[in-house]
């Protein structure tokens, strides 16, 4: 039997040290445990990379501390946009949504597309009109409508400055969040869903639903998730590149992983981090911000539950 693992963040901008207070601490490490729970046991009893991902991202979503699904932040419109994408190592099948509004799991849908359509990725309107024939919870907006996401729009609505321009000291600049597995077939996957960036306007749209920027897995090298600025992870093509330098300069996955979040995202000038998996069920969670919500688990024993370095 193959070493089976899984990997789960909930993104790269952590609340700074000071700010963070030891029941806030705990509320995240008990949600962050609950997501990587879930993903685990459906590794552990035979299932699918696919399906523990996507139970892992479901979590995530479900929780109103991350920026994803429930406590998405918001657009300068004051609604909420969403991105989700997720990828199959074994048959490098995809599926991804973006601009979807009030869709309760955005990360469902993205499997949705990927197994029911003849398509990779669709976007506004017409993921809804998917959304509502293929019978995707509706959620309206006060379900993911959260205080402190909501304090964060009113400090920069009315500016033309979105949450990247954002004081680096207060809080939580990136809460997307993602999940990587490795099953007991030795098939990996890829999960990210995200509420993008707080502000943004014109229909922005990030890494997290882009096949190979923000998400990517392939069996032959690994499934990566991302979380960081959206705009320098799509330059850097980052989830692909880390694959590439596994596949083409045989680097390991934590060197590959390593190399394009601690050099090559930071040339570009973006910040953030990634976790990945391999086919080996190895495990790497890089990342060039303070912390980033983070956990893994293992059958060979490893297991983590971290935000700061
Ligand atoms: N990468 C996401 C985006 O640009 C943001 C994040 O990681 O929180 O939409």
């Amino acid at each position: 039997m193959n070493t089976f693992s899984i990997a789960i963040h909930g993104g790269a901008g952590t609340l700074v040290k000071g700010m963070m207070t030891p029941e806030k601490e705990k509320e995240y490490r008990t949600a962050l445990s609950y997501a990587l729970d879930g993903g685990y046991k459906i590794l552990e009893s035979g299932g699918t990379a696919t399906d523990a991902v996507e139970e892992a991202v479901k979590r995530l979503e479900d929780s109103h501390l991350f920026n994803a699904g429930k406590g998405s932040v918001f657009t300068a419109a004051e609604t909420h946009e969403m991105d989700a994408s997720i990828m199959d190592g074994e048959t490098l099948n995809a599926g991804a949504v973006s601009l979807i509004s009030g869709i309760k799991n955005p990360v469902s849908l993205a499997r949705d597309v990927m197994d029911k359509s003849e398509h990779v990725f669709l976007a506004g309107e017409g993921a809804m009109e998917f959304a509502k024939n293929n019978e995707h919870a509706l959620e309206n907006a006060d379900y993911f409508y959260d205080e402190f996401r909501h304090q964060q729009w009113v400090e920069i609505k009315d500016t033309d400055s979105f949450q990247l321009d954002h004081a680096k000291k207060k809080d939580s600049k990136f809460g997307t969040v993602g999940a990587v597995a490795c099953d007991k077939n030795g098939n990996i996957a890829a999960a990210t869903s995200t509420g993008g960036m707080t502000n943004k306007k014109f229909g922005r749209v990030g890494d997290s639903p882009m096949i190979g920027a923000g998400n990517y897995a392939n069996n032959e090298t690994c499934a990566v998730s991302c979380t960081g600025s959206g705009e320098y992870f799509i330059r850097g093509v980052v989830a692909y590149d880390v694959a590439c330098l596994i596949e083409h300069k045989e680097m390991s996955l934590a060197d590959a992983a390593v190399e394009v979040i601690s050099s090559r995202v930071l040339k570009l000038g973006g910040d953030g981090g990634l976790i990945a998996v391999n086919a080996k069920g190895e495990i790497t969670m890089p990342f060039n911000t303070e912390g980033m919500y983070r956990a893994c688990k293992s059958s060979t024993g490893v297991q983590e539950v971290s935000i700061y370095k």
